[in-house]
């Protein structure tokens, strides 16, 4: 399936964004600071303490 937010053909995953269903790769999941819900396979980030993004 491909993911929503930047079209890769790759498995995603269902994740809520601002109130709306997205699916989204795990690198969208990772990048996108608006998903809220993010599944097992992606560790959270501590709050307040954000890995540094290049
Ligand atoms: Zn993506």
């Amino acid at each position: 399936m491909n993911c929503e937010k930047c079209g890769i053909d790759a498995p995603v995953h269902h994740c809520d964004v601002d109130g709306f269903a997205y699916y989204l790769c795990v690198t969208c999941i990772e990048d996108w600071d608006a998903v809220a819900e993010r599944p097992d396979t992606v560790a959270p980030a501590a709050s307040g303490e954000r890995p540094v993004l290049q």
